[in-house]
């Protein structure tokens, strides 16, 4: 048998593994985005997490 897999066009935020947003593509949030050029240019500081809004679709379940 095989197996239905689901083939993503987007691959997940390198950064917290979320699903990316186009818009930040590859990251889903502006935040991680940060995050990950923080990183680049020394990543000494760590950007407070932050609770995810909660009008804010995480999953694709229909
Ligand atoms: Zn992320």
């Amino acid at each position: 048998m095989t197996e239905p897999v689901r083939l993503r066009p987007r691959r997940p935020c390198p950064i917290c593994n979320k699903a990316s947003q186009q818009k930040y593509h590859p990251f889903c949030s502006a935040r991680c985005a940060q995050v990950d050029l923080n990183r680049w240019l020394g990543g000494n500081y760590a950007i407070p997490a932050q609770d995810d809004e909660p009008g804010e679709d995480d999953s694709g379940s229909a």
